[in-house]
């Protein structure tokens, strides 16, 4: 077997392979379009593009792709052929750079959000040079940006990279300020780690709401759940193991890093971990790993769960999102520093941040708002759907310390003068405060944790780094004017700590009297996608947008219907599933087991025949009660047809729809415990959670 340095990255065009085929000034030109994130000129495009496809075909490329991803959340690619006719009837392999920096999909079956009428179908693709293409069976995949011909973001990564370009304008800002010339640019790294779930493929494909909305929609509890915690970090089971290593080696393939992995909470949960990097190149990754996560499932019998909520009940699946911020010399803006300088501008971004998350608090919720992830934000495992930021004791204890000009009561007792003196060492609080907290600072990182196990990460970045973006320039602001720069930002320090500290939060955050105290803080508490969705549009964070030039009005209002309608949508299906189910399965198999207890009951009669009766009266009482709440079910659901706006039937389906969903679980899941177990129709909860041996 090849060692890992020998696989890594061994099907990427990366710079180590561009410095090997590309003639000198190409590779020089290409190389500082990369860095400093400049457009690429078409002679340089030419050359890699000859390179490129070399490379591809030597290494069994056939094809080329624009590999983008549309509003669907997934990803998207369209194959061409490297091949081309030659003069002598032979073929040759070729690509232009034309083809290389520019793609025409025809876009008209993606979400659009009304941006595109179909008679302008098209939309165009460019290339992504910051993110190196790769090879996946046979065709060379091109990392890019999806617009429509009015220029028009119709994709995630458009709006992430502007949001990137956002922050490094105002983050650079910051730094000169601080004397720092020589910086030439600052980017967002992420780290996201994966959670999901493994479950047996023979028990998967006898469960049609696995299949259909890839969460179940029955279920009861099982005898047996996290209860022990006797699964997280335990010894990973051998067909485990195989899965992850494949996993692991398509992965570095690819060049992703994967790095940790290990089981997580729930029975049947993992989670995996890869090193972090440049956000836009992060989300590449992220999204590529989801997929191969899946593909390699297939290959041994296992599916993937993804969604942010399989079992009821049961843990459900986030993913964390490690954010920071670093300059292209290497250092981590959210680094605590040893010097007093580097220690205020520590601060600075530090409190930036936190400025940020509190006047921006409802586009990061809705960033992450989707129908799965409304089933884990506040249901006591995930973090709640209140938003707030954990800095641990001590950092807590220096900002108070500046706040209240006083004296800080650590190791040694002193005010804190910024810029005049040092922090005092602090170390990073790893308490389990910390693993409650929706947003935590963990030591030089923030950790986003409501992120969805199956959303792409794309858009809780574009939130915080626009957001970010916005309180670092009116810092610039007003930091540039000031006539004592040490004291204009120690006083600048201390005001944002004083208006926003009321986001800080150390305490546990599953705790029910949090919620409750957030609301006296007037913290918001977005407990679903409708009502998160309607703080995209509202004034001041549209403004905040258009202004970092991340979105514009049309693309927000875009979004807003794509990200509801994909809620309506989603739940649709959910409901129609478990009709399906609850008619076509539960109810037909109830009825029979009952009627066989009946029959018992008349073969024994002279016996006792208390369990049969009581059964399957029981169970006649549930069956009529599944029986009326599909019909109420189905009759919502049909009304759901004559409601007319996006918004309105986001909140029909919440206020409607989901509530029906429920009662009609309710006596389904019910009388799975009173039925026998050759009876039930489908694998239970124990048998899917516990399927993978
Ligand atoms: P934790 O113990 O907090 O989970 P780890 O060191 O295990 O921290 O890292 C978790 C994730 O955070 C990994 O994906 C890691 O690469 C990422 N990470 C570490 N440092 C940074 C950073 N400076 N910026 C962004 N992500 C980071
Ligand atoms: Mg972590």
């Amino acid at each position: 077997m090849n060692t890992v340095p020998e696989i890594f990255a061994s099907k990427v065009f990366d710079d180590r392979v561009m410095k090997e085929t590309l003639p000198k000034e190409v590779y020089n030109s290409l190389h500082n379009t990369i860095a400093e994130g400049r457009e690429l000129d078409l002679s340089v495009a030419n050359a890699v593009a000859k390179a490129m496809c070399a490379w591809a075909t030597e290494n069994g490329a056939t094809h080329f792709t624009h590999w983008f991803q549309p509003m669907t959340g997934i990803t998207a690619e369209k194959h061409d052929g490297f091949i081309s006719p030659d003069i002598d009837g032979r073929v040759i392999m070729e690509f232009s750079g034309k083809e290389l920096i520019k793609g025409e999909p025809d876009a008209s079956s993606f979400p659009s959000g009304g941006l595109r009428a179909t008679f302008e179908a098209r939309g165009y693709t460019a290339w992504d040079p910051t993110s190196y293409a790769f090879i996946k069976d046979k065709t060379l995949c091109i990392p890019t940006a999806f617009c429509s011909y009015g220029g028009e973001a119709l994709d995630k990564k458009t709006p992430l990279l502007r949001s990137m370009e956002a922050l490094n304008r105002q983050a650079l800002r910051i730094l000169r300020l601080f004397g720092n010339e020589n910086v030439k640019r600052v980017t967002t790294s992420v780290g996201p780690e994966q959670e999901y779930f493994l479950i047996d493929k023979s028990v998967y494909e006898k469960r049609r709401d696995l299949v259909y909305t890839g969460r179940t929609l029955f279920g009861a509890k099982p005898p047996k759940g996290q209860e022990l915690d006797d699964h997280y970090f335990g010894a990973i089971k051998p067909r485990v193991q195989a899965y992850m290593s494949e996993l692991n080696e398509e992965l570095w393939k690819l060049g992703i890093l994967a790095k940790t992995e290990h089981n997580e909470v729930a029975p049947g949960q993992h989670e995996l971990a890869p090193i972090y990097s440049t956000t836009n190149v992060a989300t590449d990754h992220n999204q590529l790993t989801m997929e191969i996560m899946r593909r390699v499932a297939a290959k041994h019998d296992l599916v993937c769960l993804l969604h942010e909520k399989p079992f009821a009940g049961v843990n459900g699946s986030g993913k964390h999102n490690n954010w920071s911020l670093s300059t292209d010399s290497g250092e981590n803006l959210l680094s605590p520093g040893k010097t007093p300088y580097e220690n205020a501008q520590f601060l600075t971004f530090l409190v930036a941040t936190v400025k940020a998350v509190d006047d921006y608090q409802g586009l990061l919720r809705l960033s992450v708002a989707t129908a799965g992830n409304d089933h884990r934000l506040g249901a006591n495992e995930a973090p709640p759907a209140v938003i707030s930021v954990f800095l641990g004791d001590e950092l807590n204890a220096v900002l108070e310390a500046i706040e209240k000009d006083a004296h800080y009561d650590g190791a040694e007792r002193r005010r804190m003068r910024l810029g005049v003196d040092s922090l005092p060492a602090f170390t990073r609080d790893t308490t389990d405060r910390n693993r409650t907290s929706p947003f935590a600072f963990t030591g030089n990182k923030f950790e986003f944790r409501m992120v969805g196990s199956s959303d792409s990460i794309a858009c809780a970045n574009i939130m915080l780094n626009s957001a970010v973006a916005q309180t670092l320039e009116e810092f610039a602001d007003e930091l540039e004017k000031a006539e004592d720069f040490d004291s204009a930002l120690h006083e600048l320090i201390r005001r944002t700590i004083c208006e926003h500290k009321r986001i800080i939060f150390n305490g546990n955050g599953y705790d029910d009297k949090w919620i409750a105290e957030a609301e006296r803080r007037g913290l918001l508490n977005l407990k679903t996608t409708p009502d998160a969705m309607q703080l995209l549009i509202a004034q001041e964070n549209m403004a905040m947008l258009t202004h970092q030039r991340v979105f514009s009005e049309e693309e927000i209002r875009s979004r807003y219907e794509i990200q509801l309608e994909n809620y309506v949508k989603t739940v649709h299906i959910e409901a129609n599933t478990m009709l399906n189910m609850a008619r076509k399965e539960i109810l037909p198999a109830v009825s029979v087991y009952s009627a066989k207890l009946c029959e018992n009951a008349e073969k024994k009669s002279g016996f006792g025949c208390k369990y049969e009766k009581a059964t399957a009266e029981r169970l006649s009482a549930l069956t009529d009660e599944i029986y009326s709440a599909a019909a109420e079910l189905e009759d919502a659901v049909a009304r759901l047809d004559s409601i007319s706006g996006i918004t309105e039937e986001a909140f029909f389906v919440k206020d409607e729809i989901i509530p029906k969903m429920s009662a009609l679980r309710f006596p389904a899941d019910k009388a799975e415990e009173l039925t026998a177990k050759e009876y039930w129709p489908f694998p239970t909860y124990g048998e899917i959670l516990f399927s993978v041996k």
